[in-house]
């Protein structure tokens, strides 16, 4: 069987968008015809090559998608044919199958345990979540990475409640999941930072008490002077870049704030580590902790009550030849919520 697919044959150089023949399906895989898949930073990452040398090209790309399940190896209980699904990079019980090799005019292709910049896919059982058939694939494209990663953030990490102040730098798909999070747990003051006007005005309709427009005024100062002198209980950053991590770290309270950075980024950091001593707190985020079992079911049942605000999330459509274009959409920062490729 043969699907068309994106091709990262060369960091750096155009995606190639060509038929591949695909394998059969071995112990743990399931066969799913992608109807939506997000775009990230990481796969941004990885076609400029941010960190480094990619041991696995040419590879297949995507990691978070909607679909439908066409049929399962050897050994699937977690799905069947016909279910609807999420999938995601995220880990969930079941078989950790084994990666598919792909063919391309005879040429091995490396794929991960899942990937979605295809019509077809071949993922394993473990990275996918049954859900209702009355959700939109769109929508549920991004229960893959943005939502669960944004929102786990801001609950599942910070444990954010009822009047906590919190900070969150970019307003793109994680920052604005992250923020709709805040929202929903009563936080009080919701501050979003961005350079972009119109990804600040997409956060003030995702709960965003405050904005900041960091190209013109310093976002430090501005959120001491919200916060009366204090800093933010927590302070999330989405964006790869040095110097938001670090006025993120800047922005929270000095004993009792907690920095969650949740972007990697291609540069070092340049931190004052006195704070720490008096109780800040800074750590990373591995896709927010989710828990895909536990926690895509309560984001399901919180978009079917119309609390997720996904359709506003997702602010770009795209055909999948149109992936390169996308990439230099991103680089430019002409995408203000979540790109998605629909098929
Ligand atoms: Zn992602």
């Amino acid at each position: 069987m043969k699907t068309i697919a994106c091709i990262l044959v060369e960091q750096g150089k155009p995606v190639v968008v060509d038929e591949v023949e695909m394998p059969s399906l071995a112990f743990g895989q399931v066969l799913v015809r992608i109807k939506a898949t997000g775009i990230c930073g990481k796969q941004l990452d990885e076609h400029i090559g941010t960190r480094g040398h990619d041991p696995y090209l040419p590879h297949l790309m995507g990691h978070e998608a909607a679909g439908v399940v066409e049929g399962v190896g050897e050994g699937v209980t977690r799905v069947k044919i016909g279910d609807h699904v999420v999938a995601s990079w995220m880990k969930g019980s079941g078989i950790n199958a084994p990666t598919p090799t792909y063919l391309w005019n005879g040429k091995k292709i490396n794929a991960g345990n899942i990937t979605t910049f295809q019509r077809h896919s071949i993922i394993s059982e473990n990275r996918l979540s049954s859900i209702p058939h009355d959700i939109p694939f769109d929508d549920a494209a991004l229960l893959g990475c943005a939502i669960p990663t944004g929102m786990g953030i801001v609950i599942n990490q910070a444990k954010a409640g009822p009047g906590d102040t919190l900070a969150v730098f970019g307003a793109g798909g994680i920052g604005l999941s992250a923020i709709n999070a805040a929202s929903l747990v009563s936080a009080g003051m919701i501050i979003a930072i961005d350079m972009v006007e119109e990804k600040l005005q997409m956060a003030k309709r995702f709960g965003a008490t405050h904005v900041i427009n960091a190209q013109k005024t310093d976002p430090v100062e501005a959120i001491k002077q919200l916060t009366k002198g204090a800093g933010v209980d927590f302070s999330i950053c989405t964006i790869g870049k040095a110097k938001p991590m670090e006025q993120a770290y800047d922005s929270a309270h000095q004993s009792k704030g907690s920095v969650i950075l949740a972007a990697v980024p291609g540069e070092k950091i340049c931190l004052d580590p006195y704070p720490m001593n008096s109780g800040r707190k800074i750590s990373g985020s591995h896709g927010g902790d989710t828990v895909i079992d536990r926690d895509i079911p309560k984001y399901v049942s919180l978009y079917q009550a119309g609390k997720i605000k996904t359709k506003d999330l997702i602010s770009n459509r795209f055909k999948i030849e149109e992936i390169n274009k996308i990439f230099e959409s991103l680089k430019k920062g002409e995408i203000s919520g979540r790109a998605i490729i629909e098929f």
